[in-house]
């Protein structure tokens, strides 16, 4: 599986804001954009936020849209080919281009294991998904990049039901708010997809409209 490693924190720190992708630790003043709010590298202190060119006000609008597109890899941990991918899904299905896009990204199996509250970040829910903890209607799988559907149904495989960390999780996703296109049944640890997400239910502060005008021109 191929994924980024790049160190979490300074991807925070170029986008110039809290992308939260560390779980429980975003929430704590360990969170490192909490102490250094700047870009990473030589000039980031110059470059102000979200480095060069978004620390100014000033950005052109292609910066704009390669930072917008960015920001919604970033949270979602998502390569760039995949991203293109999924762009390119996103293009044959009816309706608004970027909401499909936001659509696809909710509807991954790693999103999906960290929106039901059994993993505290979406990189923690695709190491838990690697490793072969959940099944899909019934079959394990270990990939999270699957993408779901309405009906499909995620629970954790029997056999890790008994590690120790799944038998410590129904006390954190209690505390966790599933969202509502999800049903959740904390007695059995499963979710399933009730429907895909409006625009409402998902992140707010991503900007799909700049992110399909970042595909459109190239
Ligand atoms: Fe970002 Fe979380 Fe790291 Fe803070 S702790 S910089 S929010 S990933």
């Amino acid at each position: 599986m191929a994924k980024n490693l790049s160190p979490v924190c300074k991807l925070c720190r170029r986008e110039g804001e809290k992308l939260f992708l560390k779980g429980e630790r975003c929430f704590t003043p360990k969170c490192s954009f909490e102490k250094r709010d700047f870009a990473p590298g030589q000039h980031g202190r110059t470059a102000g936020k979200g480095g060069k060119g978004m620390g100014t006000g000033r950005a052109s609008d292609f910066a704009r849209q390669l930072r917008a597109k960015q920001k919604a890899r970033r949270i979602y941990g998502v390569l760039e080919r995949q991203f293109r991918r999924y762009y390119d899904t996103a293009i044959t299905r009816r309706g608004l281009t970027g909401l499909n896009l936001l659509q696809i990204l909710e509807s991954r199996l790693d999103n999906v294991v960290f929106r039901l509250g059994f993993a505290s970040s979406r990189s923690q829910a695709r190491l838990l998904v690697s490793h072969g903890h959940f099944t899909v209607n019934g079959r394990r799988t270990d990939v999270p990049s699957m993408l779901l559907g309405e009906g499909d149904v995620v629970a954790i495989r029997e056999g890790s039901s008994k590690l120790s960390y799944f038998k410590d999780l129904g006390a954190y996703t209690e505390k966790r708010n599933a969202p509502s296109w999800l049903g959740r049944d904390i007695k059995s640890m499963a979710g399933s997809v009730a429907r895909m997400p409006e625009r409402a239910e998902i992140d707010g502060s991503l900007d799909e409209q700049l992110i399909v005008e970042y595909y459109s021109r190239r």
